[in-house]
Order: structure tokens, then sequence, then C-alpha cells
């Protein structure tokens, strides 16, 4: 497998990806206290950050997050937002596909998190600043729609 997919997203690339401005996030902000990976049920992840806020994501949406270049470039030119879903294409063959989940969650340093999915996509690097700009909690999505 090429690893030519494989980078870390910058913090001000975290931003645009997650349609933000590119304001420093206060480190309390970007630095986990637990995370935990329900890798078992099968539904998600949910990690408390240093400055008291909780997030959580299914794992479905982090593999349509996925921050990998290819995936990233992918979802620029089909104009998905980090999360959205690849529209289904309406054929006579349905075929019944896994839902995501990871087979490894591995840490990469102290600032991010490598997911390897059951799809066999192992590119992905999520790293805290990505993840805590795309958090998905009813405060900061009314946040952002408020932009
Ligand atoms: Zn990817
Ligand atoms: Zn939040």
């Amino acid at each position: 497998m090429s690893h030519e997919g494989i980078r870390i997203v910058s913090a001000e690339q975290a931003a645009r990806d997650a349609g933000q401005e590119a304001v420093k996030l206060p480190t309390e902000a970007v630095t986990p206290a637990r995370i935990r990976v329900k890798k078992t049920e099968g539904t998600g992840m949910e990690i408390d950050w240093k400055d008291g806020h909780t997030s959580a994501w299914n794992f479905a949406w982090l593999r349509n997050a996925c921050p990998c270049a290819t995936c990233h470039d992918e979802r620029e030119k089909s104009g998905r937002i980090p999360g959205e879903p690849k529209p289904k294409a309406q054929t006579l063959l349905m075929m019944y596909e896994a839902p995501p989940r990871p087979v490894e969650v591995t840490p990469v340093g102290k600032y991010a998190l490598k997911f390897k999915w059951n799809d066999g996509h192992e590119t992905g690097i999520y790293s805290w600043e990505y993840l805590r700009r795309v958090c998905r909690c009813d405060a900061c999505l009314a946040k952002g729609s408020m932009e």
C-alpha cells in the first residue's frame, strides 16, 4: 500500500476543512483529557478535552471526514463537507456494505490518532486540532450554523 495519501492537517487547513476561520484555538481546547473509542460497540468515539468540552462522533461520520489527501481531494471535487456521506449510486444491484468501523486506532505522537477502517483505508490521521474543529456537539453545531 502506498503512503502518499498520508498527511497531517495543519491548524489552518483543519479550520478551512471545518469551514471556520483560522483563529488559533487555546491549547486546552485541542488537548484531550480522555478518549473513548467504542470499537466493540461499533458506535463512535468520544473525547473529553482539557477545557471541559466533550465531543462525540459516530464512526460513519469520522470515516466520511477522513482528513487524508485522497479523501480531502475527493470531497473538494464533489463539494461534500467533512462527514457528509458519498451519494449512493442508484443501481439495480444494491450492495450491502458493512457500516464503517475502525479495526485499529493508534496514537500518532501526542497530536493525532490514526484510524484503520474496516474497508481497508488507513491513511487518515486525525489531529486533535481537526477533531476539535469538527466537533458535532449541539453548542458547536449551533455556532457553525450562525455563520
Ligand atoms: Zn482518507
Ligand atoms: Zn463541541
